[in-house]
């Protein structure tokens, strides 16, 4: 019995994928990736939610991630960051990660647009992410905005802006905050004019990336879902669902389009 929801195809990361994705995959002019909370979730990394235990669970993200939260508490918002941060700096990029870099890499024009804030796409190679949620490597002056990427770190509190000595705050997107304009804009650029289209990791419910995806597919890219679930995902003629971990699917979805090269062991 088949127990797959219709329209949707199961592939083992040994069986054939769909023979249009990989020749278009092959003949891109541009290729967009989108990424989401699942792949860094393949290198260890809670979500923000799942992060939120031990001596952190009695907090509410609105407690801690929010303009508010950080001019009323500024030294709990940024321990908060640190913990975050020294989790990720612990954390090593996935055969899922590097697989992206190297597709970047064999392509002349890609683009990778990411939700998460890890910076474990710019470890495993990519080179110019949009990060559309900032960074936790990052932070920024609360007065000037101006972004550092390093920094001493003080025994408590935030550290202090060189130039202007208010705080430094993590250069992520807080609830209630707006998108990067200038990331919103790229990503949104660079899905409506690409061929292929993958969105990897990502349940593709949050809005704006959420409509990432159907930008491309409506300009007419192929587009492929890689992710373990189907749930939430909308279904499309010009849709594949890809079912499984992004650190198997896209070594192997690397290695069918490209047979003839080599393809380094993850
Ligand atoms: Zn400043």
């Amino acid at each position: 019995m088949d127990l797959e929801p219709m329209g949707f195809e199961k592939r083992s990361s040994r069986e054939r994928f769909p023979t249009d994705l990989l020749a278009r995959l092959r003949d891109a002019r541009r290729v967009v990736v989108l990424t989401g909370a699942g792949i860094s979730a393949e290198s260890g990394i809670p979500t923000f939610r799942d992060a939120l235990t031990g001596l952190w669970a009695q907090y509410r993200a609105e407690d801690l991630a929010t303009p508010e939260a950080f001019e009323r508490n500024p030294a709990l918002v940024w321990s908060w960051y640190r913990m975050r941060r020294e989790l990720v700096v612990r954390a090593e990029p996935n055969p899922g990660h590097r697989a992206i870099a190297r597709l970047e890499s064999r392509l002349t024009r890609f683009t990778l647009i990411t939700q998460n804030v890890d910076g474990l796409h710019r470890r495993a190679g990519s080179t110019d992410p949009v990060e559309l949620h900032g960074s936790l490597l990052r932070a920024r002056c609360s007065r000037e905005g101006t972004v550092v990427d390093s920094w001493e770190e003080p025994k408590t509190g935030p550290p202090r802006c060189a130039r202007c000595q208010a705080y430094l705050r993590p250069d992520v997107v807080w609830f209630g905050e707006t998108l990067p304009e200038h990331a919103l804009r790229r990503a949104r650029e660079a899905s409506a004019a690409c061929d292929v289209f993958l969105s990897v990791g990502t349940s593709n419910l949050v809005e704006p990336a959420a409509s990432l995806p159907w930008l491309a597919a409506s300009a007419g890219a192929v587009v492929a879902v890689v992710n373990p679930s189907v749930e939430g995902q909308r279904s499309g003629t010009r849709v594949h669902h890809l079912l499984g971990r992004a650190g198997e699917l896209l070594p192997a979805l690397l290695a069918a389009g490209w047979p003839e090269e080599p393809n380094s062991p993850t």
